[in-house]
Formats: C-alpha cells, sequence, structure tokens
C-alpha cells in the first residue's frame, strides 16, 4: 500500500496506532477505531451526579474533561471532539431529566458519533434501562465506547457482554451504597440516635445530644409561638401576630463556615406548621414521618414525593427523653386542632367546578404567585387574589380583581385567535415558514455541494504532487483535511436541520380545524357549553396569563403568553367601585367643569364626555343625571334648569354612607328612605336624600352598627315626606 492511496484520516489512525503503543489496553483498543468511526464525532460525555460534587470533586471533573485529550490522542481533531456536560450537577436517577444524555442519544442515532467516552461507565447512564438503550444504539450505528480501562465496541458479542455486565455491576454498586446508607440510618434511628437537622429552638451539644438553644430568646420565641396558638387556634393567626409585632425566629445555619450561628429569619407559614406538627417540641423522638412514595416523584424535582401518614405509621416513634416545650397532651391536642382547621377550611372551601374560566392559569406580575379563586357576596361572584405574600409571610394582600372582566376579555382573546380570517393568517404564516425551511435547506445543500467540490479537488491535488516534494505535500494534505472536515460539518448541520422539521398538518385536518372554527363562537356562547368546557379550550390555547392591577384604578395590564411561545401585551378597563378609583378622575372632573363654564346642560355634558372617550367606575356611558350628581359632590351648585331634592344611585348614596349596597337595598325595601324605579326589567334605583336625610340615614347607619338586634327608633327609619316637584 503506497502512501499517496491513503486518506488523511488513515494517516491519523496509523499516527494515533504508534502513540498510543505505550499503553497496551488503548493500543489493544485502538485497533477497533476505524476510519469510519474517525470520520465521525468523539463525543464526551461529563456528568456529576450534584452540586456539591461539582465544586468538591475539582479532580474528578477535570479528569472527565482530560477526556477531550483521550479523544485527540486516538485521532480525532480538536474541532470534531464534543463535549457534552449540560447533566452537571444533575442528580436524577433515570434519563427523563438529564437533557445532556438525551442530547447524546440523538446524536447516535442521527448517526453523526463514532466513540463515546465517559469517565466511568456507570457514570454514562445510572440505571440498566438507560444504559441499555444506548448500548443498543451505539451497536446499531456502529459508535464504540470507551472508559479509563478500555475501549468497546458494543456489536462486538465480548464487549457487549462486558458492557452489560459493567452495567449491571454499577447499578448494583449503587444500589448496595443506598443500602447500607439506608440500614445504618435505620438502625440508628431506632436507636433515637439518627438526627437530620434539630428544629428552631434546639442544638446539638458538642457530645452529640440534643439540646434547648442556649439562647433564651430563641426559646422564648418557640414558647410564644405554642402559648399563641393556644389563643389565636390557627396558624395563619399566629403567623399574622409574629409578623404583626415584628418576631423572627432564630435559626442556626446548619452548614458551612459558620455552621452553628444563629440567624434571625421572618416567620412563614410553612417553618410555622412544621414546628407545630414537630414532636420533638413535646420531648419525642420520631424518624419517618415523611416516607417518599416513588409514584409521586416528579422527575428533576427533588424534593417531591413526600407523603404524611398517620402517626401510628411513622417508623419510629419514643415519646419521651428529649427536652419539652410542651407536654405531650399539649401535642396531640394541637394536632387535633390543625387537623379540624383543615376540614373546616375544606367544608367551606370555594366549589372548585365554579365559573372563573382562569383558575391556574393566572400569576401575579408582582411577585409571580399564582392567583387564587375565591367566591364571595350573596351571588357568589368569584375573584382572582393574590394572597401568597399574606399567606406565607402575613403580609398585606398583594392584589385582586373581579373574575368577570378578565374572563370576558380573555374570551375575546381566544375567539379572535379562533375566528376563520385569523386562523387563515396562521396557515399562510405556517406555510411561508415551511417555504423559509425550504429555501434554507437549499441553501445549505448548495453549500454542501460546493464543499464536496473542494474536497475532491483537494484530493486531486494532493495526489499529484510528487511525495518526495514532501513540503508542498504535507500543505496540501492539511488542506484537504480541512475541506473534509468541513464537508463533514456542513452534512451534519443539514442532517440537524432536517430533523428538527415540524410535523405537517394534513390537509383534511386543515380542512376540521377552518370548519370548527366557524363554529366556534356559537359553541363558546351556546348554553349547554359549560365553564368546565371552556377551561378546557383556554387550555390547550393559553399557557398563562400574568396580570398586574395599576394600583386601584381601572386599568389593567395584561399579559397573555399563548402555547407556542407568543406573548401578547393588552391593557384591560375594568369596572370599579368609584369614581375617585379611575385613573382619569382629576381629567375627568375638570372636562365637566370646562363644559359647564361653558354653559352646557348636563345631557350635553353626558354625550360630550361619551364622545370623548370617558366612561363611569362601571364602564358605562353618562347621563344627565350622573352629571347632576359629579357636580354637587363637587361643590358645584345644582342644575340650573331642573331644581329639586338631590338624587342618588344606590350605588353613591351606599359609599357616602360608607356601607355595603346591600344592606342599603334591603332599608328601601323595608321603606326606609324614599326610592323610585327607571322603566325596564332592570331599572335603576333613584333615590331622594338631602342633607337631612343623609343625616338620618348616617345616624340609622351608626344605631344599627353599634347595637345589633336592638329594635331601631321609629324616627330613625321614617323617611321625610318627599316634596313631589
Ligand atoms: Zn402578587
Amino acid at each position: 500500500m503506497s502512501a499517496i492511496s491513503l486518506t488523511p484520516a488513515q494517516h491519523a489512525e496509523i499516527g494515533a496506532a504508534s502513540l498510543d503503543t505505550g499503553h497496551s489496553l488503548s493500543a489493544f483498543g485502538s485497533s477497533k477505531i476505524s476510519h469510519r468511526h474517525r470520520e465521525r464525532l468523539a463525543v464526551v460525555y461529563v456528568r456529576q451526579s450534584d452540586p456539591q460534587q461539582v465544586l468538591q470533586h475539582r479532580e474528578s471533573k477535570e479528569l472527565q474533561y482530560n477526556l477531550v485529550d483521550r479523544a485527540i490522542a486516538l485521532g480525532w481533531p480538536r474541532e470534531r471532539v464534543l463535549v457534552i456536560d449540560e447533566d452537571q450537577g444533575q442528580s436524577a436517577q433515570s434519563a427523563a431529566s438529564r437533557h445532556g444524555f438525551q442530547r447524546l442519544l440523538t446524536e447516535v442515532t442521527l448517526d453523526h458519533v463514532g466513540l463515546v467516552l465517559g469517565f466511568q461507565m456507570s457514570r454514562l447512564a445510572r440505571s440498566c434501562k438507560d444504559w441499555h438503550q444506548l448500548l443498543e444504539l451505539c451497536a446499531r450505528f456502529g459508535a464504540l465506547l470507551t472508559d479509563l480501562d478500555g475501549i468497546y465496541d458494543p456489536a462486538d458479542y465480548n464487549d457487549r457482554l462486558l458492557l452489560g455486565l459493567k452495567g449491571t455491576m454499577s447499578e448494583a454498586e449503587l444500589h448496595m451504597m443506598c443500602q447500607r446508607m439506608h440500614q445504618g440510618r435505620s438502625n440508628k434511628a431506632r436507636r433515637g440516635e439518627f438526627f437530620n437537622h434539630v428544629p428552631i429552638g434546639y442544638v446539638r451539644s458538642e457530645s452529640g445530644q440534643v439540646v434547648m438553644d442556649p439562647d433564651e430568646e430563641v426559646q422564648a420565641v418557640v414558647r410564644l409561638v405554642f402559648d399563641n396558638f393556644d389563643e389565636l387556634g390557627t396558624a395563619g393567626a399566629v403567623l399574622r401576630f409574629l409578623v404583626a409585632h415584628d418576631i423572627r425566629f432564630g435559626v442556626r445555619r446548619h452548614e458551612g463556615p459558620t455552621r452553628g450561628q444563629l440567624d434571625w429569619r421572618r416567620p412563614c407559614s410553612t417553618t410555622l406548621l412544621s414546628m407545630l406538627h414537630h414532636p420533638m417540641y413535646a420531648g419525642a423522638y420520631s424518624h419517618g414521618r415523611h416516607p417518599i412514595d416513588p409514584r409521586r416523584k416528579v422527575p428533576g424535582r427533588p424534593r417531591t414525593g413526600r407523603t404524611t401518614p398517620s402517626m401510628e405509621l411513622w417508623e419510629v416513634l419514643q415519646t419521651d427523653g428529649l427536652p419539652a416545650y410542651i407536654t405531650w397532651e399539649r401535642f396531640l391536642a394541637n394536632q387535633e386542632r390543625l387537623q379540624q382547621n383543615c376540614s373546616r377550611s375544606a367544608a367551606k372551601g370555594c366549589p372548585r367546578k365554579g365559573d372563573a374560566l382562569l383558575g391556574g392559569l393566572l400569576f401575579c406580575r408582582r411577585c409571580g404567585a399564582r392567583l387564587v379563586v375565591g367566591y364571595s357576596g350573596a351571588q357568589n361572584r368569584p375573584r382572582y387574589r393574590c394572597l401568597r405574600a399574606y399567606q406565607s409571610y402575613g403580609l398585606e394582600k398583594c392584589q385582586s380583581l373581579s373574575a368577570a372582566p378578565l374572563d370576558e376579555f380573555v374570551s375575546r382573546q381566544i375567539l379572535h385567535v379562533l375566528t376563520p380570517a385569523t386562523i387563515e393568517l396562521s396557515l399562510k404564516a405556517i406555510e411561508q415558514t415551511k417555504q423559509e425551511r425550504r429555501r434554507l435547506t437549499k441553501l445549505r445543500r448548495q453549500r454542501l455541494e460546493r464543499a464536496q467540490y473542494e474536497a475532491d479537488r483537494a484530493a486531486r491535488q494532493y495526489h499529484v504532487v510528487e511525495p518526495e516534494n514532501r513540503l508542498v505535500a504535507r500543505q496540501l494534505e492539511n488542506s484537504w483535511e480541512e475541506a473534509l472536515r468541513r464537508q463533514r460539518e456542513l452534512e451534519e448541520d443539514l442532517r440537524r436541520l432536517e430533523h428538527a422539521q415540524p410535523v405537517e398538518l394534513k390537509s383534511d385536518e386543515l380542512e376540521m380545524i377552518k370548519s370548527l372554527s366557524i363554529d366556534l363562537p356559537t359553541l363558546w356562547n351556546a348554553i349547554g357549553t359549560t365553564a368546565a368546557d371552556r377551561q378546557i379550550i383556554i387550555r390547550h390555547l393559553i399557557e398563562r396569563v400574568v396580570v398586574d392591577t395599576q394600583g386601584e384604578s381601572e386599568r389593567v395590564d395584561v399579559e397573555v403568553h399563548w402555547s407556542g411561545g407568543f406573548v401578547s401585551q393588552h391593557e384591560l378597563i375594568r369596572p370599579v367601585a368609584s369614581y375617585r378609583q379611575l385613573s382619569g378622575y382629576d381629567e375627568l372632573m375638570a372636562r365637566i367643569e370646562d363644559l359647564r363654564t361653558a354653559g352646557r346642560t348636563s345631557a350635553q355634558i353626558a354625550d360630550q364626555l361619551d364622545d370623548e372617550g370617558f366612561h363611569t367606575p362601571s364602564c358605562n356611558s353618562f347621563d344627565a343625571l350622573t352629571i347632576r350628581r359629579l357636580l354637587s359632590r363637587h361643590g358645584e351648585s345644582q342644575d340650573p334648569e331642573r331644581s329639586g331634592p338631590p338624587q342618588w344611585r344606590l350605588r353613591d348614596l351606599a359609599e357616602k354612607l360608607e356601607m355595603p349596597t346591600g344592606t342599603l337595598r334591603s332599608w328601601l325595601r323595608r321603606g326606609w328612605l324614599h326610592g323610585k324605579q327607571q322603566e325596564g326589567a332592570h331599572g335603576r334605583w333613584i333615590l331622594w336624600a338631602d342633607d337631612d336625610e343623609l343625616h338620618r340615614l348616617a345616624q340609622l347607619r351608626q344605631h344599627r352598627h353599634e347595637s345589633t338586634g336592638l329594635p331601631v327608633p321609629i324616627e330613625l327609619t321614617t323617611p321625610i315626606p318627599r316634596i313631589e316637584n
């Protein structure tokens, strides 16, 4: 075989083989590496199971990165070594949450990989299932595997056997390690000596004994919590008490160089509840209060799956032996009370299948929490509230808004995106993206062809040079190699692009979408369509809605996160309770006074304001009565075209008297004040009350407020006879 007929990679192979002779295993292994393997990528998969290991086991990390040098020594150029280290610090024992491992598998299936390098085979896959999947794919696509001990070809029977054994052993090793740890822990726990962390108010002495925290203030806070719980009865009330008096928990640091140092942390509901539930405060030792249920574990979230069985099912419970803050009887009573609090709230709690459409999808822009749905009032109207700050930290309530306007707004958005015209547009956009993709693919193909041509030319040039002219030959060899590498990279790029091609809709599916979009508004508003049906549709289209009310005003910023990643920004105008809440209140009043000065009548002013885009707090248009009322409230004289007793709307009068509208309506029913209902099925009530009447009503209100249940003096309930005009 003459040197001229060898490709650069074959040259490299010879070079690598001669390099490896120092190491018997590598030399043996490298005979498995062929030209075909070197044409493909060498992938170094780096993984350490948790962030602490990443920090502490530097050498192991460096050793793993050194695998890059090993790949180069085996004949791969540096540019063709791909390092996958996305799984650093991932502790999950299955591949589901390890994106790096998934990427490794994808590259293998795309036939891009010639060699997979890992520090130890056990580090490549942590369970036999993942391991055998990798082996199977590597065998099918002809990729080799290597660790510090050697190079393996999974398609070879002997190597496959060895690799299978290594996988089994690593799984067994892992199992034994866990088993030993668990066994040791259980033995210690049975003796009452195993402690993870001791709760607030306790410390561990030098000899390992659990004693009360020597800091007296820490102890006092713990006692205060239990005393307050006896008095107030709920954890929430205790939390708010602690916050109101700025009382903090003294927490000892668990780790680090400042271990044992005292931190004063603000109370939160989780800590408070775990204190109330912890048997150690009654002097009891317990273990296994929260066993893990593997079925409930969520991949990628290590703290999930905890269960809370009843006391009889705890692994260990010894009711004395530790220093106690409260008696065992008091602890049991507290548990009973907490339990009852729970069931009470469950009984009273809001029905889950309510009218609110966005439950679970709505988030607060101020603090990022999920808003909860609550139902209130006689009509059980849904309202979205952000309560995390209030419930967890006893702080002020964050924001809340009535569900109806927001639901209606989001429904409008949904129906808008599902109109035939919009769908037509979206389909066109998809078609355009497809064309764009086709163009891109074509471009990549052309580039690839050019690269192929250049590689061929470089090969021809190399072959025609005289072998004696070594300098030129080496130069040409390098450029040939470069051209081949470029060609290979472009090929892989193209393959990735084709692999990421989205699923195409079939023509009958397209027709179905189009025909459904025509019927949708009718379906959406049909009587048979329940709130649950609408919720399902919304969940298909919208991932989340983020809201931020601008103070108390009528303006709400709404951010809709659509499925697929598009985010649209909107501003919603919601009804509010009073004029003063309107963001443009001053502007509105100034405009009314201007028009008034210009000599317009109330009716004319109302029309003018409607034309100029102003609206009432309830988002309605203005009328003459509203204008007169606004003017009189603003200290203006009555409308000159009409003199008569001041008239009020029910809600405005209730606001003036600072009382609920419902109560005022019940007074009206009892005949305690004058009123007249306007024409129509839901005609508005017009109430009559001058200054004397207002005074009487205020007195009546005070009487009802202060002496509930007592008979009301007749002079307070009799309206002053109304002068008809
Ligand atoms: Zn919030």
